[in-house]
């Protein structure tokens, strides 16, 4: 059976048939990335939903899943996406004759982005203004101002509404062939806020503390165990010194940018930096559960016996002049 998937800030969507059958395999497949990935399914906060599925098949899936029925948000989001729309067209598109009658009958002289809405006004009005409110931090993330090509579309909109990062590229970084797929996996949970570090469990009231597993000093945020922890800080050293190519200090800035590297070392490039991302992972899970750690040294080894199988299964020998004596060097 084939599983979709999609993942939000806190939520991950699985889709499957609608039958008892396809509810059993999707149960046990999800059971077996609960073991793998340490998340955990919430049954009573979890819901199902269902499209052109008898009553009676309903009835047996909601009793064998043990979640409750719930109704599809998605027709919600998406219109307000489409609302987003012409709310971006009063801001960026004066000219329009509709957008002329808002001006003159709502916002009388008073710019779009610090009209406040008067209490007296229509509930359709009212339910705009506050959603500007929201879309507002939207606009300003993707750059969407009043330039030629940075348009607002309800596509991107949706996206940003899904909380899904809007546009940096992050699948190449995650999903690109030298990439081995475990290491993806977390990497891909990490661009979606899916590791639930101690920061995140902290403030769910699952932790009596936020401070890093592994260091102990400091609020343990991805950004801190990724790239700040003394811990990681020293693997991502010594990687520095193993590819002689400066390693980010952030997820959001690869090196995606650097018109110097080819696309092979970029690719092998962003594949190292997973690895470390899921080891390091794996050594902190280490630490909250087993109290274990390895020593950066031991992790190292690790990567590097994992990247160079991967460089050797993946090139078969075929790789270009160019790139050959920095491949060389890694391997
Ligand atoms: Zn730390």
């Amino acid at each position: 059976m084939k599983l979709s998937s999609l993942m939000f800030a806190d939520d991950l969507l699985l889709f499957s048939k609608g039958d008892v059958g396809s509810m059993m395999i999707l149960l046990r497949t999800f059971s077996t990335f609960s073991k793998a990935s340490g998340l955990q399914m919430s049954k009573g906060k979890s819901n199902v939903y269902f499209n052109g599925v008898p009553a009676t098949t309903r009835s047996e899936i909601v009793q064998v899943s043990g979640c409750i029925e719930g109704a599809l948000p998605f027709k919600y989001i998406r219109n307000k996406a489409a609302v987003g729309k012409l709310l971006w067209w009063i801001h960026a598109h004066p000219d329009k004759l509709w957008v002329k009658w808002i001006h003159s009958n709502y916002l009388r002289g008073t710019a779009w982005r610090e009209y406040q809405c008067p209490s007296d006004v229509s509930w359709t009005w009212k339910k705009l203004c506050k959603l500007r409110q929201e879309m507002q931090t939207a606009y300003l993330q993707n750059e969407w101002v009043v330039i030629p090509g940075k348009e607002y579309t309800v596509g991107k909109g949706y996206n940003w509404m899904q909380r899904d990062l809007p546009e940096v590229g992050w699948h190449h970084q995650v999903w690109n062939k030298w990439t081995i797929p475990k290491h993806g996996m977390i990497a891909w949970m990490y661009q979606h806020q899916g590791l639930n570090t101690k920061d995140k469990l902290f403030r769910l009231n699952i932790s009596s503390d936020d401070l890093c597993c592994i260091c102990g000093n400091e609020e343990e945020s991805p950004q801190h165990l990724f790239f700040r922890c003394p811990y990681s800080a020293e693997i991502m050293l010594q990687i520095q010194n193993w590819t002689g190519v400066r390693m980010p200090t952030s997820r959001e800035h690869d090196w995606g940018r650097t018109a110097s590297l080819t696309r092979l070392k970029l690719g092998i490039l962003r594949s190292i930096l997973n690895a470390v991302t899921y080891h390091v992972w794996r050594q902190r899970n280490g630490c909250r559960h087993d109290m274990k750690l390895l020593r950066p040294e031991g992790c190292i080894t690790m990567i590097q016996y994992e990247i160079r199988t991967k460089i050797k299964n993946q090139s078969k020998g075929k790789l270009a002049r160019r790139d050959l004596v920095w491949i060389e060097k890694l391997m």
